[in-house]
């Protein structure tokens, strides 16, 4: 076993290294597997290597964003960037923190340590609208948007953008849940692409 791989398995959360085309080249895999089941994958864990990382993601604007996002900090374009995020379980608050970080110097092959760590775990109730809402599959512009980072929401009608995304309800119910587009809101498109080291 390599140093880099004794160091992977050691860090905290779910640590992939991928390349400059976002394949999965090393993980740290006790962790990953940790991971899956953590957040209701069902089955055994699927082996990420050899993958492209967005594979696992909702087809759609958010992991195309992803993409464009990796590709900047690769290459450069942007320095590290850390994104706190929620990723709930029914019944659980759940707050993560995604860290991408370039690796490799000058005349190196360009890789990226991704890594997401779990901060914090609450009980909480069920929220229809965060457990039960399906994702459309089309990207209506009078849909109910969902940002997939803050789980903000914004709701169809003559508002002001900016001001109108509102964190959704608490165990909120009867109302029927719409499907909803996954959308960055404002706020948590721009912590995406305006962070410097
Ligand atoms: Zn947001």
């Amino acid at each position: 076993m390599t140093t880099s791989q004794e160091i992977l398995d050691a860090l905290d959360g779910v640590s992939l290294v991928l390349d400059a085309d976002l394949t999965v080249t090393a993980l740290g895999r006790r962790n990953w597997e940790r991971y899956w089941c953590l957040n209701g994958g069902a089955g055994r864990p699927q082996d990420p290597l050899g993958r492209e990382v967005t594979s696992f993601f909702t087809e759609g604007e958010v992991r195309d964003t992803f993409r464009l996002l990796f590709h900047k900090v690769i290459f450069g374009d942007q320095g590290v960037v850390r994104l706190d995020y929620r990723c709930d379980a029914r019944s659980v608050r759940r707050m993560m923190r995604l860290t991408l970080t370039p690796l490799g110097s000058e005349g190196t092959e360009r890789r990226l340590l991704y890594q997401s760590i779990l901060l914090s775990e609450a009980p909480r109730p069920p929220v229809p609208l965060i457990d039960d809402a399906r994702i459309a599959r089309e990207h209506a512009a009078d849909a109910t948007r969902l940002c997939p980072v803050c789980y903000r929401i914004w709701v169809p009608g003559p508002r002001d953008e900016e001001l109108d995304w509102a964190m959704p309800p608490e165990g909120g119910r009867d109302a029927a849940v719409p499907e909803v587009v996954h959308e960055f809101c404002p706020r948590c498109a721009l912590q995406l692409f305006d962070q410097r080291d």
